[in-house]
């Protein structure tokens, strides 16, 4: 048995490249509940990262009581992180679930029946559109409900209501990776493989700490590492992770500055000559522009721009410009920070310049931060069109119509969708009155939030929120909407690397509480709204109906869902799409022919340029006759926005720690998991401590020019000049809806502010000074495990988990699973 909350990753199972990953099958039953009690194991896979990974449930008597690892599935090879063992079930169990829908009567949300609660919400939806349009209704939704829940509200927005208000909060964690690759590649779709973690010979990870985002991604990082001929690694973070610790080169660099450092790279791999230059003039446009761009970029300029040392931009560039298979992983740290499709673009045109993208051990992953914000993107719930189609072709958008039944021009396509940003001015504005929200936390996980809170209880708002649990956003609703979660419906979703799992309903919602899938549907009934030839818009009456209509509107695209179905999906290995005739087992990477979705009628954008984000539109981009080759493409580097002055010296980064998931709302229902990080926090740097005169566990003020919070401080490892706040701590476990006189929500200081192209919030920069307010009364409530950990770990107790965060680990001699298209075992 292991501590899983003290040891993260578990037990080392190291391979060699070329290897297949071993399997290590994890178990963990809810206290003196043994195998042998379980009355059946159900198949799903975690929703609490994008990773994905496989498992199924052990149910008892009516109750989820714990998950096994699936050891045949691609994904995992039968491991689980800590959220997937201890929050997954746990997270979505509690007493505190929400179990009737709510109404607001006279400022007070009480209990009512559904029938009410929908009266309610159509009343003020027909009376909305009958006097003001579909412009006056918002949905912004999530990135953890399943596929077939995003299609059909895709399909009641564009096709039932007509608005092109529709945006999750994959904007703020995906809306890049998905930006990237459509200007890079023509089209949203991951290249690359978790395989190719298996076959390469460097990992370059920018702005990514898999360490604590992705677990078990990162344990088969570690047992590469561990074996024989590793794989040399590049971390590019301002803050000491554990990807750090264990990278060659540590490019810590001043936040803010990607675009640079970015810059950097492809110019000392362009001027080294370590570019396959065969590939770029047969697969690419744009070479000469990009050098143009990237020339003036020294590694002396890069080094005084991003605060880093000249020679180790060298050092990193000449592993990339060397190795002969290298893979790179993207995440928040390029995401959520200024130049943000830019920065994460050239991280694509590297690969380009040396071909090597779509084959074994070079690949690329833009990663996603949520467990199914692929299929928020793939279905069009973010605004999008559904099927990765563009908007910006009227053949596209016949397409939909087609499928819809209804007149292409119901289906909103005379200017690009509205971005969340968006949305939530418009609600401040009062143009838009009607606002649903899905599963997510605006309240607390959007930037600025002292601002979000006066948009959300706007008198002139009608605002319904449809979740598990009373959260801080749901505490402003009129209409609160009780939701079946994970293990409660069936449904399909699509991790990373685009694989597909299906998690099959292992036990009863609690209370009324119903599927997001059935809610959709029941509201479309009731809004009657119909296909033209007069049949129900939707008439599905399962979330299988709804699958397979979602491979109809696949049919054909590169996001064909068309070879899938429950029953192959229930064969022990999620299966990654393209999955069709050609593919029956799926495809594990794309573009390996060098072959891009960049045809006029094949792209689902035709671009933006990255400085201002201005369409480059169908006439210009039919002119460049991309033809099937891929957009090398730049910007200028511009520094960002805000920074440090007298008045507020500190740059300011938020971001995740391993314990929780986005606001906490499952992860602190988790013992194991709340123990191991309670509360808030704030980490500076030693030398920033000292000047200062704070130690650690002193409790700080945080400011910024739009708020504060107030909160101990971690004296650590981030970069010195920089502050480092966890997103995750908003104010529902103090039955709050906002700070009152005690602000943790690390967005209370964050810039209403985001990137010109992918149009995601930047949260990752921000100016602000810190103060002491108190001394210590212990430790800051921060893990010891982690990024997080204390420069000077004297005094401050090690995170551990004790006996009930121990776990089963049972390496397997079984054969690994095998991804689509790879050999035997040698
Ligand atoms: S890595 Fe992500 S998907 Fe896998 S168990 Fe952990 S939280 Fe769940």
């Amino acid at each position: 048995m292991v501590d899983r909350i003290g040891d993260i990753w578990g037990t080392r199972t190291a391979f060699a490249r070329g290897e297949r990953w071993p399997v290590r099958e994890d178990l963990k039953l809810a206290d003196g509940v043994a195998e042998a009690d379980v009355d059946r194991w159900v198949t799903s896979a975690c929703v609490l990262c994008s990773n994905g990974c496989g498992l199924e449930i052990a149910v008892k008597d009516g109750e989820m009581v714990g998950v096994r690892g699936r050891a045949g599935d691609v994904v995992n090879h039968g491991r689980l992180g800590p959220k997937g063992l201890f929050a997954s079930w746990q997270g979505v169990r509690n007493g505190d679930r929400l179990t009737r829908p709510l109404i607001r009567v006279g400022g007070e949300l009480v209990p009512t029946d559904w029938d009410t609660a929908m009266d309610v919400i159509v009343e003020r939806s027909k009376q909305l559109l009958a006097e003001k349009g579909p412009l006056s209704h918002g949905f912004y939704t999530s990135g953890q409900l399943f596929l077939e829940e995003y299609y059909a509200q895709a399909i009641v927005g564009k096709a039932g209501i007509g608005t092109p208000h529709m945006d999750g909060n994959t904007r703020l964690c995906t809306a890049t990776a998905a930006t990237a690759m459509k200007e890079s590649f023509g089209s949203d779709g991951q290249p690359g493989s978790y395989s190719d973690i298996d076959e390469c010979d460097a990992m370059f990870l920018y702005g990514h700490n898999m360490a604590e985002t992705q677990t078990v991604l990162w344990m088969r990082v570690l047992d590469r590492l561990a074996g024989p001929n590793p794989p040399r690694l590049v971390c590019v973070d301002p803050r000491e992770t554990e990807v750090a610790r264990h990278a060659e080169v540590h490019l810590a660099i001043r936040p803010g500055t990607n675009l640079a450092l970015m810059h950097g790279l492809v110019r000392e791999v362009i001027a080294q000559g370590w570019i396959d230059e065969d590939y770029i003039a047969e697969h690419t446009i744009g070479f000469t522009e990009l050098g143009d761009a990237v020339r003036p970029w020294t590694p002396e300029r890069v080094a005084e721009t991003c605060g880093v040392d000249a020679e180790d931009v060298r050092r990193a560039a000449r592993i990339f410009g060397t190795s002969d298979r290298v893979l790179s992983t993207v995440l928040q740290g390029f995401y959520q920070s200024s130049q943000a499709t830019a920065s994460s673009c050239q991280v694509n045109n590297l690969h380009l310049l040396r071909g090597k993208i779509g084959t074994p051990g070079n690949g690329i992953l833009q990663m996603n931060g949520q467990p199914t914000a692929q299929n928020n993107r793939e279905a069009g719930a973010d605004g999008d069109l559904s099927g990765f189609r563009n908007w910006e072709n009227p053949a596209h958008v016949q397409q939909l119509a087609d499928l819809w039944g209804v007149h292409a021009d119901k289906i909103p396509h005379w200017a690009p969708p509205t971005h969340a940003m968006q949305i939530f001015r418009y609600c401040e504005q009062g143009s838009i009155e009607f606002l649903w929200v899905i599963a997510t936390n605006p309240a607390v996980s959007m930037p600025q939030v002292p601002r979000i809170r006066r948009i959300l209880e706007q008198e002139s708002l009608f605002l319904v929120v449809e979740d598990l649990y009373l959260t801080e956003t749901a505490r402003y609703a009129d209409v609160v909407l009780p939701a079946a979660a994970w293990g409660e419906k069936q449904g399909t979703f699509t991790n990373v690397n685009r694989t597909v799992h299906l998690s099959d309903k292992a036990v009863e919602p609690p209370g009324e509480a119903r599927s997001d899938l059935a809610i959709f549907l029941d509201y479309s009934r009731r809004m009657d709204f119909r296909r033209d030839d007069g049949r129900p818009l939707l008439d599905w009456t399962c979330p299988e109906d709804a699958f397979r209509a979602w491979q109809e509107c696949t049919r054909g695209r590169l996001v064909d869902y068309t070879g899938l179905s429950y029953e192959k999906l229930r064969g022990g290995t999620g299966i990654p799409w393209p999955c069709n005739e050609e593919h029956p087992d799926g495809t594990d990477r794309l573009y390996g022919d060098g072959i891009f979705p960049t045809e006029f009628d094949r792209a689902e954008s035709f671009g933006h340029d990255l400085l201002t984000g201005a369409t480059v539109g169908p006439l210009k981009f039919r002119a460049l006759q991309a033809n099937g080759r891929a957009i090398l493409k730049t910007a200028a580097y511009s520094p960002t926005t805000e920074g440090p002055d007298d008045e507020y010296p500190f740059l300011y980064s938020t971001g995740r720690t391993v314990y929780h998931f986005h606001t906490r709302t499952k992860t602190a229902r988790s013992r194991q998991l709340h123990k191991a990080a309670p509360g808030a926090w704030v980490e500076l740097s030693v030398p920033d401590a000292e000047r200062l005169g704070i130690e650690e566990g002193d409790l700080v003020r945080v400011a910024s020019r739009r708020g504060e919070i107030v909160v101990p401080a971690r004296v650590g490892d981030v970069r010195e000049g920089t502050v480092f706040a966890p997103f995750h701590y908003g104010y529902w476990d103090q039955g709050r809806s906002g700070p009152g006189d005690r602000p943790t929500a690390a967005n209370e200081l964050t810039e209403t502010e985001w990137d010109p192209v992918s149009k995601q919030p930047i949260l990752k920069v921000a100016a602000v000074r810190i103060e002491k307010v108190a001394d210590a009364v212990g430790p800051a409530p921060a893990p010891t495990t982690t990024a997080s950990r204390p420069a000077d770990p004297a005094g401050v107790p090690a995170t551990v988990g004790g006996p009930e965060a121990e776990v089963e680990e049972r390496p397997r001699v079984t054969e690994p699973p095998r991804a689509p298209g790879e050999g035997a075992l040698t």
